[in-house]
């Protein structure tokens, strides 16, 4: 009856990672969320990092696909697959059908949310349960949850910015915008192609971004510059550029503001007893977008709330999903 190793796992089925937690080990393992399939065959080539070293390189027979899009699922067969292929990984053949904790972004349908439960079960689930991404990761930041005391967390990852304000172990406030570090890279890419007439992949975009943005503009006046490739739209050649941490700032503003007004509207929402818990132990950033440059000094300014990264701030969901994988046995009886 009982499998080898662990039953239960938690999975944070990201955008742009997918990171799987085991009951008792902790983290297990951590993937791009992307698939390389053969279109002629429907094969699947490869999954995960291998998988996303050939976006933009693939050739005509083989497609790189993320399919998770603005946290939800686009593309439900290749998530079947991507997920069976994780949890046998993280768990491994021999092991019993694991119970899942799946997280799922806080604005979704009630229909997103089954699609996300399904695909769980297809992928190998004894049985799926969910948890708001937000909620995850103030668990996963150690955030005092279920304390009669108000936190707020900006979750931001490759498809969405969720916002969330927390208290007495429930959400009392949130907001999920469709924009976070995609629409970050789309803007950047958007801004090297009118400025310099140059297109440049998703994978150059991703390393510019990591290696100089920020979200201040003045303050990226200070850092390098970057030479980057691509191909001349012009006379379809290949072309060698240098762009200035400022420029690419100043592309990626729109967003940053836009994330900025979620923020706030948030802390509008909430009872003066939350903001004030929150003016006094700040707000939290997790997910990846969190690590981007000058980003903490900026929300502060413009919300006059301290700010700070969790530790491990691409983990925090998982963890959170994984720790509260010790209410399943409650869940279950449901
Ligand atoms: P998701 O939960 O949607 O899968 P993650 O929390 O894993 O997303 O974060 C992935 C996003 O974080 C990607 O858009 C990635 O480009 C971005 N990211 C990772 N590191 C950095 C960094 N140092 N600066 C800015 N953005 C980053
Ligand atoms: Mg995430």
């Amino acid at each position: 009856m009982f499998g080898l190793g662990t039953k239960n796992i938690g999975i944070d089925l990201g955008t742009a990672n997918t990171i799987v937690y085991a009951e008792g080990k902790g983290i297990v393992l951590r993937e791009p969320s992307v698939v390389a399939k053969n279109t002629k065959t429907g094969e699947i080539v490869s999954v995960g990092s291998e998988a996303r070293d050939m976006i933009g390189r693939t050739p005509a027979s083989i497609v790189a696909i993320r399919p998770m899009k603005d946290g939800v699922i686009a593309d439900y067969d290749t998530t079947v697959a991507m997920m069976k292929y994780y949890i046998d990984k993280a768990i491994g053949h021999r092991a019993g059908k694991p119970y899942v904790m799946v997280c799922v972004p806080s604005g979704v349908t009630e229909v997103e949310k089954r699609a996300v439960i399904d695909a769980t079960r297809v992928a190998g689930a004894h049985d799926a349960y969910v948890i708001e991404e937000p909620f995850a990761a103030a668990i996963g930041a150690g955030l005092p949850v279920m304390d009669p005391t108000g936190s707020m967390v900006v979750d931001i990852g490759g498809g969405t910015t969720d916002v969330a304000t927390i208290s007495l172990g429930g959400i009392v406030s949130s907001r999920s915008i469709r924009m976070a570090g995609d629409k970050i890279d789309e803007s950047i890419t958007s801004y090297v192609r009118q400025h310099f007439n140059l297109l440049i992949g998703e994978r150059t975009t991703e390393k510019l971004k990591i290696d100089i943005a920020s979200a201040s503009i003045e303050k990226a006046a200070e850092l390098d510059k970057q030479t980057i490739r691509g191909r001349d739209l012009i006379t379809g050649l290949p072309k060698t550029i240098e762009i200035k941490a400022d420029d690419v700032a100043r592309a990626i503003q729109e967003v940053i503001q836009e994330i900025i007004a979620a923020i706030k509207e948030t802390l509008e929402e909430t009872s003066p007893e939350i903001a004030a818990d929150v003016i006094d132990h700040g707000i939290v950033l997790t997910g990846g977008g969190a690590q981007l440059r000058h980003l903490p000094e900026v929300i502060s300014e413009a919300t006059k709330v301290p700010v700070f990264i969790a530790s491990e701030p691409l983990d925090c969901v998982a963890i959170g999903t994984g720790e509260s994988l010790k209410n399943i046995d409650v869940m279950k009886k449901k």
